[in-house]
């Protein structure tokens, strides 16, 4: 619960908390009768997209986000150590770590191919498994929908997930499937975290396309149902009925994408198979990401056209003298695959699951963001809103969380999560990552046609004791850590 008080910080560390602490202090900030609340850790980023060139990460400080974990849906660096100690020489905002993504690890020893490993592979992909958690790395994420994961067979994914727990690491899933096969998916992230002998988590958990809105109810029953069996298993979500991923990815089949870009080329120049593919196409436009209709289909960047950002796919298909039809709109795809791919925005989910799954107590919250360069491209808005649109939107104005729910799930179950025992809460001896925000006004103001708006309603954000943010601007302190894993030597 919330109380009024005063919060005295030594260096990096809060040294008390009180009704009224007197004395002097060097600098001393007057939050008024805004919330103090833990600075926001957000478990699911892909902060490595963008942080290079902002090292302030403005679109998630100014959202009070003062920790940001990268390495999901199965992607990170490999080796890992270099990565993290490049974030430390860049010096960013932010604090940051990472999981260590069993894709990548998959992708190094065998490439990008569908079929099981050997037992010799097996035994490479370990031992890449423990130099990832020895280097620092959080858990292992999978990306079972993506290429090379969705080729991984559970018992492969467990065999790694055993090497997690062994350094205290936990697991993190963007499922194989979060459509009509939704419901296998959340047994199979169940299973991992059973047999891998370590907590488990359904990443940026979600229900895509129109026939199967609803099943966040069975969804949530096999959540209760397994942690009433012991299991450790939680979720996340980021705030909005839209996806965001490559439109390859979405919108063609895995099979197709199997291999190199040469191959996934010869296969779209093959009459026979471009035909399956269009098949498969349409199938994943009409039922899954593509919600039913081209328009619900838009892109946030296209390296081979720029100006395409923000345009749908219907758009796109009319743009090349095409009827935006489902079949015209396959074609679109695999002809813009060929040109090099979009990334893309993807309309297919509905708002009564978004609010159930976020009313779980389970459930935390996370972007699932990256770091945009501001007004460059146009990416999904959850980069700029996520913990603001939940302040705003969720508990403010449709009061379907409290605040100090909606705060738990931002910071104290994250950091317990992630095992990171000294932030998360304001107590002594904790470090002070701190967000100050105003629950009258806070809010998004990035949408999906305009993006690149920062969040609205925060004072001032501090990491380990300094200032990063305040009167509406980014100071010059760029106080972030990097967070290891426990299982680091
Ligand atoms: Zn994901």
């Amino acid at each position: 619960m919330w109380f009024r008080g005063d919060i005295a910080i030594q260096g990096d560390t809060i040294v008390r908390v009180a009704p009224s602490i007197e004395g002097v202090a060097r600098r001393t900030i007057d939050a008024g009768g805004r919330v103090v609340s833990p600075g926001f850790i957000d478990i699911h980023t892909h902060a490595r997209r963008g942080i290079n060139q902002v090292p302030t990460a403005d679109n998630y400080t100014r959202q009070g986000v003062t920790t940001v974990i990268e390495g999901p849906d199965g992607s990170s660096p490999l080796p890992l150590r270099p990565f993290l100690d490049a974030l430390a020489q860049l010096r960013t905002s932010v604090n940051i770590g990472a999981f260590v993504g069993q894709g990548s690890v998959r992708s190094e020893v065998m490439g990008d191919v569908n079929r099981k490993a050997t037992p010799e592979e097996i035994g490479r992909m370990t031992a890449l498994m423990e130099t990832a958690m020895r280097d620092g790395a959080l858990g292992i994420s999978t990306g079972l929908f993506y290429v090379p994961g969705t080729f991984t067979p559970t018992d492969e994914v467990i065999a790694l997930a055993k090497v997690a727990a062994k350094y205290g690491g936990m697991h993190e899933s963007h499922q194989r499937d979060d459509a009509s096969k939704v419901l296998d998916s959340v047994r199979e992230t169940i299973a991992i975290g059973e047999g891998g002998g370590l907590p488990t988590q359904v990443s940026h958990a979600k229900v895509v396309g129109t026939a199967n809105f609803g099943k966040s109810k069975e969804m949530l029953a096999l959540i209760d149902a397994a942690r009433a069996r012991g299991v450790d298993v939680t979720l996340d979500q980021y705030p909005y009925t839209a996806s965001s991923t490559s439109v390859a990815a979405a919108l063609l089949p895995a099979w197709a994408l199997e291999g190199t870009r040469a191959d996934q080329l010869a296969r779209l120049k093959d009459p026979a198979q471009r035909a399956r593919i269009k098949s498969d196409s349409i199938a994943m436009i009409r039922d899954e990401r593509g919600g039913g209709d081209a328009k619900n289909v838009q892109f946030a960047s296209c390296g081979f056209d720029p100006s395409l950002a923000g345009k749908t796919l219907a758009d796109l298909t009319r743009q090349r003298g095409l009827e935006p039809t489902i079949p015209n709109a396959a074609d679109t795809t695999m002809w813009l695959v060929e040109q090099g791919g979009c990334q893309g925005i993807f309309h297919a989910m509905s708002e009564d699951d978004l609010v159930r799954i976020l009313k779980h107590p389970a459930t935390m919250i996370a972007s699932d963001g990256e770091v945009p360069i501001f007004g460059r491209a146009n990416p999904h808005p959850r980069s700029y809103g996520t913990f603001a649109r939940v302040l705003g939107r969720y508990v403010r104005d449709e009061h379907v969380l409290t605040l100090e729910e909606a705060v738990r799930k931002m910071t104290s179950f994250p950091a317990a999560r992630l095992g990171f025992t000294d932030r998360g809460v304001l107590r002594p001896g904790m470090k002070a990552d701190i967000a100050i925000f105003d629950p009258a006004t806070v809010r998004d103001t990035a949408t999906f046609t305009a993006p690149h708006q920062y969040a609205e309603g925060f004072f001032a954000v501090l990491v380990n004791g300094q200032v990063i943010f305040e009167n509406g601007a980014m100071t010059p302190a760029r106080p972030g850590q990097i967070l290891y894993g426990r299982g680091r030597r």
